[in-house]
């Protein structure tokens, strides 16, 4: 830390990614990517866009916010584009959060809330999942706080169904609820059919996972006008050009051709499905995912030796160190190929052990 360095953050521990590691080929399932790469046409579009490189973005991303608001039965001023979904996540904790409305969300769940928290000095509480890392919606009835949900949440995968979602937005009629839908096309059921029912209510999504353009860095959010009026005072205030030209136009191609994203889901869901039954048969407990992830844990060995011992044989995935989920590893949904392998080290490594 230099010495000029501002009080503010002299505390903050920040984020920490999975692994990109540049020393080998690893088959890399441990940061939710998706096996696929964009399509020809995806490609051709961010080519075509720089072609204009010199000019600024679209500061108001209307091309993308116009086609995705015509995906998902909105207006475009309900919509807002960011740099990621992580962007969005960061402007509702800037917006939506202060000591008078501190934020909540459940203690496992995805590790950057707590860090947009600390990094917006916004004071928050995080309530205990259930042993078996359900979430008991009575915790979140009538709350005072801005509630953070991801559903299906990360890393447990574990989805939460619409009706109860509904009930959680509605019995905080003063406070955002803002719910990630970074997963939902595997499996969940997405909550953007509420907003205009529920003036509360923020869903984010991104192009990361199920649209295979985490490197571009496109996120989105949902919500009635004046919370996406909000989360615009901000990025004009921070980064007005936050979604860059080939972004945007990479984006744009994706949604035209949102067909074939629903394939590759198609195919990332039957593999978790396979690839869980056959880590269930080699003795691992496993969450009910409804993501592109798989959480697993073995009574025969520690997560962090079973992520090591992966690595070693070219396979990355995640693992914790906190108390509740450190038995755990988090194992992203790949090709068929690349589960195979998994479940055949995996195979190995429970042998070498035994
Ligand atoms: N929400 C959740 C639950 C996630 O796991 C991630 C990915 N790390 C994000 C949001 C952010 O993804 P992105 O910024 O790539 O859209």
């Amino acid at each position: 830390m230099s010495r000029f360095f501002s009080k503010k953050y002299s505390g903050l521990t920040p984020y920490v990614p999975g692994e990109q590691p540049k020393d080998m080929k690893y088959i890399k399932l441990n940061t939710n990517e998706s096996p696929f790469p964009p399509s020809e046409n995806v490609v051709r579009a961010a080519e075509e866009a720089i072609r204009h490189g010199e000019l600024y973005s679209d500061p108001e991303c209307l091309s993308i916010r116009k086609a995705l608001a015509e995906r998902y039965g909105v207006d475009p001023d309900e919509v807002i584009a960011t740099n990621g979904s992580d962007e969005a996540l960061n402007f509702a904790f800037m917006a939506f959060c202060d000591e008078d409305h501190p934020a909540a969300f459940p203690d496992i769940t995805y590790g950057f809330y707590s860090v947009f928290a600390e990094a917006n000095r916004v004071p928050y509480r995080q309530i205990p999942l259930r042993e078996d890392f359900t979430l008991d919606p009575a915790d979140y009835i009538g709350t005072a706080e801005t509630l953070f949900i991801a559903n299906p949440n990360a890393p447990t995968g574990i989805a939460l169904p619409l009706p109860v979602l509904r009930e959680i937005i509605d019995s905080n009629p003063d406070r955002v609820v803002v719910v990630d839908e970074a997963y939902v096309d595997f499996g969940g059921e997405s909550a953007v059919s509420l907003i205009h029912e529920c003036p509360n209510l923020l869903v984010t999504g991104t192009f990361s996972k199920s649209r295979s353009l985490a490197g571009a860095r496109l996120g989105f959010a949902f919500g009635q006008r004046d919370l996406i009026r909000d989360l615009d005072t901000l990025r004009n205030s921070t980064n007005p050009y936050n979604v860059n030209r080939m972004t945007m136009a990479a984006g744009c191609a994706s949604l035209a051709e949102d067909g074939l994203n629903r394939e590759h889901c198609a195919v990332i869901m039957e593999n978790r499905e396979k690839c869980a039954r056959a880590l269930r048969e080699l003795g691992f407990v496993l969450t009910d995912s409804r993501a592109n992830f798989l959480f697993a844990s073995h009574p025969a060995i520690d997560g962090e030796e079973l992520y090591r011992k992966l690595k070693n044989r070219g396979i990355l995935v995640r693992h914790w160190r906190s108390e509740r989920i450190r038995a755990y590893v988090r194992i992203t949904v790949g090709t068929a190929e690349q589960m195979d392998a998994l479940t055949a080290a995996v195979r190995e490594i429970l042998e070498e052990n035994a």
